[in-house]
């Protein structure tokens, strides 16, 4: 699956907003957004942006926040739009259950798209299986774990030390000792801790 391989911090930048996408640098003073706060692009002036320019912000923020291309993302879009409920809602909960971001969300990785490489590199077991397809969506009493060789490995050896220090989300579980984490229940939009509007994605779409 085809990725975005640019710099990442002008993602932020282009949002006006940090989006936490390189992990530990983006909690330092070297973050792009605390060193040059301006919106990429050398022909940068500030004017009124549109309703329409809005809304595609709110999207663009979401996409970036899940490292995933356009269509991949509107591929989630419309299946949340055949769901029951609040469109904006289901495709955040869409979003939070990709395999990548429970890697991330359980602390195995600092970021999504780090742990989108573990996941691609066959690192992780999802119930009992090796998996390595980053948008595999996970599901109540799913278990995540490592593969039996990759714990033998020197990053697994640094999660392993450095996971006490770290949360779960209320909707999963984790056992610290052997880095096995189970999904307890579906997320919420409000586990999420989103930056953007699911409401604004929507009427993006709807034009
Ligand atoms: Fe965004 Fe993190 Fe880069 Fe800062 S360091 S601009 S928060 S990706």
């Amino acid at each position: 699956m085809a990725r975005y391989i640019g710099p990442v911090c002008h993602l932020c930048r282009r949002c006006s907003e940090k989006l936490m996408l390189k992990g530990a640098r983006c909690y330092t003073q070297k973050c792009a957004m605390e060193r040059r706060k301006r919106p990429t692009g050398r022909r940068f002036r500030r004017r009124r942006v549109s309703d329409r320019g809005l809304q595609l912000v709110e999207k663009q923020k979401a996409r970036y926040t899940y490292g995933m291309l356009e269509k991949q993302f509107h591929r989630f879009f419309i299946a949340a739009e055949h769901q029951s409920g609040v469109t904006g809602d289901n495709l955040v909960v869409l979003l939070e259950r990709r395999l990548d971001n429970v890697v991330y969300r359980l602390g195995f990785a600092d970021s999504r798209s780090q742990a989108r490489q573990i996941v691609l590199h066959g690192h992780i077991v999802l119930s009992g299986r090796r998996t390595n397809i980053p948008s595999c969506m996970v599901k109540e009493g799913d278990t995540i774990g490592w593969r039996e060789a990759s714990t033998k490995n020197e990053y697994y050896k640094q999660v392993t030390e450095e996971i006490a220090g770290k949360a779960v989300p209320s909707w999963l579980s984790l056992d610290r000792q052997n880095l096995v984490g189970q999904v307890l229940s579906m997320p919420t939009p409000e586990d999420a801790g989103i930056k953007f509007e699911g409401q604004s994605i929507v009427e993006y779409y709807s034009r």
